[in-house]
């Protein structure tokens, strides 16, 4: 088969799962499944019920943080500080919001927020910072939160990388301020299409929980007890962004494989490229803090001296695929195409090249893998 950059790691249990949805409950909605699955979500994170709210994507996760967390400080048309190298997800949630994304630059080593050029871009109208967990690497956090309380901004944190990864001791997703999380086909868990926010503040915590239900109060607790609203009221703006149970099927059962079997495989064919190839001419992998225990979800690595798209073509006529994470959203046409210069984040994207990594694969595969860069490396003249 031939090889994939990414890929869904789903089977007969998933399957199982969903035909157990289908033919037994009936009942595909916002029900039963969505709560067990917010329950077992809350139980792994170590945070209560009421702090986990499922929802349909990533993206919904973070549009409807931020919504929350503008409404509570009426900061309409306010700002948030994002980090440009991201998946445009990011950036579209902060505008979907109503909201302004300052894009940021990186830093070269870990490819996450430089909190000083972050502090550089900060206004009367900033009310948010969005670090991304890039590559599933939280080092950040500590600073970022720092940042935060200093300056009197919230936290909306993007870790669509990081589910399962744990930073000073502590699972990603039990402490911080607003948390969100992907569950799409590829992440480190999936639930077909999926998302997660985890809200520290309660008041925060009770609009998105009602925002992803069209703003109908208390509508998800009323379907958990198996009630409909049929006599609803609005006070705001809603989205349908509720959770199947279809999803919630599904990702229940890959929750229950993250610790014993998609953690543990994606690190160490993560630490079997890194084994192979760190040291060599050519290529860099970005830091992560040693202390910290990542699940990691992409590979990127910075191929240098101007040879990343002969090594990308290269790897790719052996027919190994690679990926671009990211185009600097500060690039995109709709966020400013390029008004502003962002040294490191320019400079990663024209060096980093994202390596096959996903649980399906053997170590032999990324032994052939490492074999071809290095052979690729070798042949590659330096521009
Ligand atoms: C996947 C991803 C998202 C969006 O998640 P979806 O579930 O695909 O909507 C947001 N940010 C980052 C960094 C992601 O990788």
């Amino acid at each position: 088969m031939a090889l994939r950059l990414s890929r869904s790691i789903v089977g007969k249990a998933e399957a199982d799962a969903v035909s157990r949805v289908l033919l037994e409950d009936g009942y595909l909605g916002m029900g039963n499944e969505v709560r067990l699955f917010e329950e077992e979500l809350a139980a792994y994170l170590g945070v209560l019920p009421t702090q986990v709210i499922a929802v349909n994507t990533g993206t919904a996760a973070l549009h409807l943080a931020l919504e929350a967390l503008a409404a509570l400080r009426d900061a309409a048309g306010g700002e948030v500080l994002v980090p440009s190298l991201t998946f445009l997800a990011s950036f579209q949630a902060v505008t979907a919001a109503g909201l302004r994304p300052v894009a940021c630059d990186v830093l070269r080593e870990t490819g996450t927020l430089d909190i000083n050029d972050a502090e550089k871009r900060l206004t009367v109208k900033t009310f948010a910072v969005m670090p991304v967990d890039y590559a599933s690497n939280p080092w950040h956090l500590d600073e970022v939160h720092d940042f935060a309380r200093r300056k009197g901004i919230r936290v909306v944190e993007d870790a669509a990388h990081a589910f399962g990864c744990v930073h000073g001791g502590r699972k990603i997703g039990s402490f911080g301020d607003m948390v969100c999380f992907s569950f799409d086909g590829i992440k480190n868990i999936t639930s077909g299409e999926g998302g997660l926010v985890v809200a520290f503040d309660a008041q925060a915590a009770r609009l998105v929980s009602d925002a992803r239900l069209l703003s109908v109060e208390n509508d998800a607790e009323k379907r958990f007890a198996g009630i409909r609203s049929w006599d609803p009221d609005v006070k705001r703006q809603g989205w349908r962004y509720h959770m199947s149970n279809i999803m919630a099927a599904i990702g229940r059962v890959q929750l229950a494989r993250l610790d014993t079997e998609f953690a543990p495989a994606r690190r160490a064919l993560a630490a079997l490229y890194k084994e192979r190839l760190s040291g060599l001419d050519g290529i860099v992998f970005l830091q992560t803090d040693p202390d910290d225990n990542i699940v990691p979800h992409i590979l990127p690595a910075r191929i240098t001296d101007g040879r990343k798209d002969p090594v990308k073509q290269a790897l790719a006529r052996v027919g190994i695929p690679t990926g671009v994470h990211y185009k600097p959203n500060h690039l995109l046409s709709f966020f400013g195409g390029g008004a502003v210069r962002l040294p490191a984040a320019e400079q990663l994207h024209a060096e980093l090249v994202s390596l096959p990594l996903h649980p399906g694969l053997s170590r032999q595969d990324v032994e052939s893998v490492c074999k071809a860069i290095r052979e690729t490396l070798a042949t590659v003249s330096v521009t």
